[in-house]
């Protein structure tokens, strides 16, 4: 599933369609097999006419805002993402699975392309009113600005509510840090040297200042870097890959040796997801 850095670098792209009008907001034949898609032309007509403004990242929401008020929300699921082509011959050679096309009043299209169907678009009346939507709402830091608030991060893990989990699950909840995913996490808690079974209100001061440190160091390297590409799943909307992948200490790297120890990475599963550790390195 794309995490901060890669949906930020996706939005980053699409920003070349701001400034244009929407033509036509289109469901793709395919997109009508799954009833979420059903009955949506009549709310994507609301942005016939109308100019794109901006294109907003909540952790890993985008947030489609426009000259008149309603926006839409899209979140990529496991598997969507945002393909720009210049021609309508290109929409069926560069997507596989095509869900929704936003042709704008000159060309370029931007295709949603879905195949796992996990992918979402819902309307919301205004800005002021998808920043009340639950999921939005209760986010907590996001992991990718550029001056990350140290402070704020060290008052927030301290809050009661956090103390009894364990440090590889807690940094998956955007109430405490939004952006981070599955990779991310594995790499943020090598690069801090801490155990992702510990729990924390065992962590010392320092290491919850060099766990803030670790956050926004991995996310803004792999931003950089234009997020990890493991596959063809995921890709920006020009078609090329991330680079992140290339730098990765232990995520998937089982019984691979650690970068630092040589010993060999660990892999263990909490609340059913796979986390990746080096067992001599982090404590
Ligand atoms: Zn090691």
């Amino acid at each position: 599933m794309p995490e901060g850095p890669e949906v930020e670098s996706i939005r980053l792209e699409l920003l070349q369609l701001t400034a244009r009008k929407v033509k036509e907001i289109t469901l793709t034949p395919l997109s009508q097999k799954y009833p979420k898609y059903q009955g949506k032309e009549d709310e994507f007509s609301l942005f016939r006419g109308q100019e794109l403004r901006n294109i907003h990242r909540f952790n890993k929401f985008l947030i489609w805002e426009f000259e008149k008020k309603p926006v839409i929300l899209n979140h990529l699921g496991m598997s969507g993402c945002w393909t720009i082509v210049d021609t309508k011959e290109e929409i069926s050679t560069k997507t596989t699975h095509p869900k929704v096309i936003i042709e704008m009043s000159k060309p370029p299209y931007a295709i949603f392309d879905d195949s796992r169907n996990f992918g979402q678009f819902r309307i919301f009346s205004s800005m002021e009113a998808v920043k009340l939507y639950p999921p939005i709402k209760k986010l907590g830091i996001d992991g990718l600005t550029k001056e990350f608030p140290l402070q704020d991060f060290v008052e927030r893990i301290a809050e009661q509510r956090f103390q009894n989990r364990q440090i590889g699950d807690l940094l998956m909840d955007p109430r405490l840090v939004a952006g981070i995913g599955n990779i991310y996490k594995a790499e943020i808690l090598f690069e801090a040297k801490i155990h992702p079974e510990r729990i924390i209100s065992t962590l010392t001061q320092e290491e919850t200042i060099l766990l803030g440190k670790s956050i926004s160091k991995i996310l803004l390297k792999a931003f950089h870097d234009k997020g990890s590409s493991f596959d063809a799943r995921y890709k920006l909307p020009s078609g090329e890959g991330g680079q992140a992948q290339r730098w990765h200490m232990v995520y998937q790297r089982i019984d691979q040796p650690c970068g630092d120890c040589g010993s060999l990475i660990e892999k263990l599963i909490q609340k059913n997801r796979s986390t990746y550790f080096c067992p001599k390195c982090q404590h």
